[in-house]
């Protein structure tokens, strides 16, 4: 008999493993792996997903569900299959090394638009998705007769839709903005046999594609070649790992080398995944796509309406186009026959989910790109220490992956020094200011000379350390090597990841000073300083959280740079990545320090990143460009390292100190979290839960460290208290394997929320 094994869509981890069914008779012909189904559960219909589906005898059905009569039939069929076998598969890998149900990992690959459910109708089960699904439009189609029609005299509107129509049909809504309400004409019409009304399908499309998006590139460099060759040789199977990691500085042409690769998979039939971090999915992006695979490429984003998506999941799923861009979760698209994964921009914190199923999108594309025999791009001026780290075979390779440099700009334009500014001087000197005199004078330079100006705030968190404004002093844990944070509630320094604390100190313990201050402006604050320095006819653009917040904003606001003749564009975070716009010739980085300073121990390796990318927004085009980096810390190795564009000056430090202090990519990182309104009853559940994980790691006779539970970083968030554990385990280890018993004996509980989070991201 055919059986299936399902995963029943309900949110419980008691639940969470595959239940079998018998598929009756008549559904065995339409019965697919992948298809969401009705089944009887706890005698109450619910969605389920067939993740296998296999020919048993009566003994192997007894041997996995007990009595043969226990075997209940499934009860219909809902939809055609979302997904194959190598998707079960990847969704159950999934669940088992990110710690989440299934089912969880399941709705990664499930049309976007939440859970189904199924409703009874004429004693059939359907599918009911809430409120997304496909949509049709009303067309208005001119038949043979129309050409030899004539209307009567009087009938003035039906010859004005006969003209409308003379070039062929249109949307009955278009008719409708352009001649009013025409259902009654297109009533009488149809009647004569005229015309004819059709439903045709509407795709839902945010991004159509932008004219002009692509100057053509005619010849690659000599380094975009190499790139393109070892690329296409892995594609084709031929190399030594299916992985390689493009390593070019800013505007070294990656993206063209992207294209070219999509282009040889296409060639072959197959499809193409290409993610690109959150804040930089623009329609500019999306266009130099678009522009290359006309009416080939759909897009996916978590800031469509859900409607959008599915038209564009759909296009997918029906194989009408072949290359997909998007963000993170882009990598689930139902593509057909997956050649090629790019992931741009590797080193970017939204690759990683912090909510469940909290996966990281590039450990998964390596995985997803293994089970298919596919080729992963990932590219990066800044690859992240963990993509260096596999390049030399560690962490995630099993074979270190290919390696590919891009060290120069087609332009030729080498990148822009970098002038570092020690605030720390400026302010024994009298400065009350927040910009260094050289960072005012390059800004009067700027608008001498009609040029433009990108302003870095650095704004990453919540930056609630303490800074000494006369020497730089950071209060830090003895134990730890991170800034201690400032608790106002009791007036204490604390450390997260060890829970020390100690009072704050009314001067600095270094020099004395009083001026120990909590460090971090608004932007709103730098525009006001701003304006009272720099002439009054010169433009300045503020990007911030509050000034992108409305649909479009951030667009507009590019536009509006780009447009001007010369100004400051003065952002946070967002303004660091991608944007190319030729004039910039400054780049000032207003506090270098604010990143560095976070109680995290990739903060020097983010801040290295960031003034990279920063300052590979200066000097694109003919003219050079110039980067100042305003900073209390001129001599961490993080800053001299950006400063001197020299990547290996940088490791050389932090790499020994990962190594020293048991940070990925020397270990790796578990992150347990308990949240919830009682502070007692989280602490007591983290201990709890703790104990629990000591135990069943000392039973499966391992040693790993485990600190804590202390308090979150961000020990309260909308109200609820926060308490964590980090663990860390060798590389290589299976963790899940050891927490997963812990999980699953205990109770779900709505006082207190437990998250599990694998190699995370952050530690806050
Ligand atoms: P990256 O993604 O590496 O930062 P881009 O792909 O944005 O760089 O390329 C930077 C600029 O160089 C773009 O304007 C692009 O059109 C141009 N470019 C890329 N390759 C070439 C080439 N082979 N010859 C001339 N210009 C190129
Ligand atoms: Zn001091
Ligand atoms: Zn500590």
């Amino acid at each position: 008999m055919l059986v299936a094994s399902v995963i029943v869509d309900v949110a419980a981890r008691a639940v969470d493993r595959p239940f079998f069914y018998l598929v009756p008779s008549q559904l065995a012909v339409d019965v697919q792996v992948g298809c969401a189904v009705s089944v009887d559960f706890g005698n109450r219909p619910v969605v389920g997903y067939v993740i296998g589906l296999s020919q048993m005898d009566e003994d192997e059905v007894e041997a996995s569900v007990g009595e043969l009569s226990k075997l209940k039939p499934l009860l219909g069929i809902l939809s055609q299959p979302y997904f194959d076998d190598v998707a079960a598969r990847l969704a159950t890998w999934i669940s088992h090394e990110y710690l989440c149900t299934v089912s969880d990992a399941l709705h990664l690959f499930t049309p976007p638009g939440g859970s189904p459910k199924v409703k009874r109708v004429d004693d059939a089960w359907e599918l009911v998705f809430a409120g997304v699904g496909p949509v049709d439009d009303r067309w208005a189609i001119p038949t043979e007769a129309a050409s030899s029609f004539a209307p009567a005299k009087n009938a003035v509107k039906q010859q004005r839709v006969l003209d409308a129509l003379f070039c062929g049909g249109m949307r009955v809504a278009e008719l409708a903005a352009m001649l009013g309400n025409v259902n009654p004409t297109l009533k009488a019409l149809e009647k004569r046999g005229v015309i004819r009304i059709e439903h045709r399908r509407r795709i839902r499309d945010a991004m159509p594609a932008v004219a002009g998006a692509c100057a053509n590139v005619d010849a690659l460099t000599h380094g975009q070649q190499e790139a393109l060759d070892v690329i296409c040789a892995t594609i084709a199977g031929d190399a030594p790992s299916n992985v390689v990691v493009v390593d070019g500085i800013t505007g070294s042409g990656k993206t063209e080398v992207y294209l070219r690769a999509i282009e040889d998979v296409l060639r072959a039939g197959k499809s193409a995944i290409v993610l690109v971090p959150e804040i930089a999915l623009t329609p500019q992006t999306v266009g130099r796509f678009r522009a290359r695979f006309p009416d080939d490429v759909a897009v996916l984003h978590s800031r469509l309406s859900t409607g959008e998506r599915f038209d564009q999941w759909d296009l997918v799923r029906q194989g009408e186009v072949h290359v997909v861009v998007g963000t993170r979760s882009a990598l689930f698209a139902p593509v057909r026959d997956l050649g090629l994964v790019i992931i741009d921009e590797e080193h970017d914190s939204s690759y990683k989910q912090d909510n469940a199923p909290r996966y990281d999108a590039r450990v998964v594309a390596y995985e997803l790109t293994r089970m298919r025999d596919a080729a992963l791009v990932l590219g990066s001026a800044t690859p992240s220490i963990d993509t260096l780290a596999s390049c030399e075979g560690g962490v995630l390779g099993e074979r270190a992956w290919q390696h590919v440099l891009l060290p120069e700009r087609p332009s030729g334009q080498p990148l822009p020094d970098v002038q570092i500014v020690d605030m720390a001087a400026e302010f024994k000197g009298g400065s009350r200011s927040m910009f260094s005199r050289a960072l005012v004078d390059a800004l009067l330079g700027v608008h001498e000379r009609g040029e433009k100006a990108v302003l870095l705030l650095n704004r990453r968190g919540f930056a609630s350390f303490v800074l000494c404004r006369e020497c730089g002093f950071v209060p830090e844990c003895p134990h730890c090597s991170t800034s201690l944070t400032f608790h106002e509630r009791n007036g204490t320094l604390v450390c997260h990841h060890c829970d020390y604390v100690e009072p704050m100190p009314a001067t600095c313990p270094q020099c004395n000073s009083p001026y120990l201050r909590k460090f971090g402006a608004g932007t709103e604050r730098v525009e006001a300083e701003l304006r009272q320095i720099v002439p009054g006819d010169m433009p300045i653009i503020r990007m911030d959280a509050d000034t992108t917040k409305a649909k479009g904003a951030h667009e507009r606001l590019l536009e509006e740079f780009s447009a001007a003749r010369g100004g400051i564009l003065l952002g946070t975070q967002m303004i660091a990545k991608g944007l190319d716009f030729p004039d910039v010739t400054l780049v000032g980085v207003i506090n270098a320090d604010t990143t560095l300073k976070l109680p995290d121990f990739r903060a020097p390796e983010r801040t290295f990143q960031l003034l990279e990318q920063v300052s590979g927004r200066a000097g694109r085009a003919e003219k050079p460009g110039h980067v100042i980096v305003q900073t209390y810390w001129p001599e961490h190795p993080a800053i001299r390292a950006a400063a001197a564009h020299d990547r290996d000056l940088f490791l050389e430090t932090e790499l020994p100190s990962r190594d020293e202090l048991g940070y990925p990519p020397y270990v790796r990182l578990v992150n347990v979290l308990a949240w919830g309104q009682d502070e007692r009853a989280v602490r007591q559940v983290i201990t709890e839960v703790t104990l629990a994980i000591n135990s069943s790691m000392i039973s499966a006779g391992h040693e790993w460290e485990v600190l804590g539970p202390a308090p979150c970083l961000l020990s309260r968030l909308r109200g609820l208290y926060r308490w964590h554990t980090l663990i860390k385990a060798p590389i290589g280890a299976d963790v899940s394997a050891v927490i997963e018993p812990v999980l699953k004996a205990r109770k779900a509980s709505d006082q207190v929320r437990i998250a599990i989070d694998v190699d995370p991201d952050n530690l806050f």
